[in-house]
């Protein structure tokens, strides 16, 4: 269908959902349903009636705080989870991608998803490789050298800051840092810090009883 077609599609139906509810504006979400489009792809058309006042933007908010604590809902699970079980996104408005890490992570292994890469990579791949050679032929040496310079000292500090994180992961032998859920990661950082605290007193006392014989 055209995209032209589609709009007068979405013009018909909307006059006939304004008719049935005559003094109550509509939202974008209840406009996409009644009419049975595909919200995401007739996104655009939607904000072009909202601009006329025709309907309005759903109130509809990711965010939900409770003791303080900010929670966001997941696009594919639904779910509200916390900031630090979301990836990081700079292009988005809070900074983080829409879909919570364990869901990212299934969509990314879904076969279907890694078919599409591949198949898109064997279709295109003269186009790609002949991209990446001309983006590092472009890129000057010292360019390349800043970079290289940034992103080492970017990860030490990384290491330094997630140092307990790193710790716990280790102890999950030849398991990936991905493979491991949050909660049980977390766990294993407590478990860690006991340890080594319990490992502190026991020294101290240690200590003690020598200087004390
Ligand atoms: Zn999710």
């Amino acid at each position: 269908m055209k995209n032209t077609e589609k709009l007068t599609e979405i013009n018909v139906v909307l006059t006939s959902y304004l008719n049935i509810y005559k003094n109550k504006m509509p939202t974008i979400d209840e406009v996409a349903e009644h009419c049975k489009i595909n919200r995401t792809r007739t996104y655009r058309y939607l904000i072009k009636l909202e601009k006329l006042g025709l309907i309005k933007r759903n109130k509809r908010t990711r965010i939900k705080i409770s003791n303080g604590v900010y929670y966001y809902r997941c696009y594919i699970c639904k779910q509200h989870k916390q900031i630090k079980e979301y990836y990081k996104n700079k292009n988005k408005k809070h900074g983080i991608g829409s879909t919570c890490k364990d869901c990212t992570r299934e969509y990314e292994a879904s076969d279907n998803i890694k078919l599409y890469k591949h198949n898109y990579y064997i279709n295109n791949k003269e186009e790609i490789i002949y991209k990446n050679k001309t983006y590092l032929q472009n890129r000057s040496q010292e360019k390349i050298k800043e970079a290289r310079i940034k992103k080492n000292i970017r990860t030490r500090e990384w290491k330094k800051r997630n140092n307990e994180k790193i710790s716990a992961i280790e102890s999950f032998r030849g398991i990936k840092a991905k493979e491991i859920p949050c909660e049980l990661l977390e766990l294993k950082i407590m478990q860690l810090r006991l340890k080594r605290r319990i490992k502190q007193i026991e020294e101290k006392k240690n200590g003690k009883e020598t200087v004390s014989r």
